[in-house]
């Protein structure tokens, strides 16, 4: 099992490869050092996101986390996040390490959920918060493809 810094290594490997794609993908993608820091940001969070059903930095930055986001939701009245981050949260705790958090599909519907949160309240926001969803899902996929090694999953035999 990879450490966390390797993880993130992979995350800095996967903003790095979109940051070159995307622009060729989507022409009007918004430019800017406060866009390319938090599409860093998102990639490096997916990219440890996974392991937040074992005692681990993503659980620590989580738990850390939620001190401070929940009560803030509440205060916001961001209601369906504050309710879905504590879904998230609570069925995380409960799982088995590399079960669901390792799944490609629910990282997928992780990534989709907290995209259109956002830009349900920010619809100004959309194509940063879609760009936002795909850094997090790929850094994820990252960490899924660090875990379960390189060749197994680009299904290279010896
Ligand atoms: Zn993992």
């Amino acid at each position: 099992m990879p450490s966390y810094k390797v993880h993130l290594v992979g995350g800095v490997a996967t903003y790095t490869i979109l940051y070159g794609l995307l622009p060729l993908v989507i022409p009007t993608i918004p430019t800017g050092l406060r866009y390319y820091v938090m599409w860093l940001g998102f990639a490096l969070l997916g990219s440890i996101f996974p392991d937040i059903d074992v005692y681990s930095k993503m659980q620590q930055v989580l738990f850390r986390s939620l001190l401070v986001l929940l009560p803030c939701m509440l205060y916001l009245r961001y209601l369906k996040a504050f309710i879905g981050l504590g879904i998230v949260t609570g069925l995380c705790v409960c799982i088995r390490h590399r079960t669901i958090t390792h799944h490609i599909g629910f990282l997928f519907a992780c990534a989709v959920a907290g995209s259109l949160l956002v830009i349900q309240q920010n619809p100004h926001l959309t194509l940063a918060a879609a760009v936002c969803g795909i850094q997090f899902f790929f850094g994820a996929v990252s960490h899924v493809v660090l875990d379960i090694g390189l060749k197994k999953a680009l299904f290279i035999r010896k």
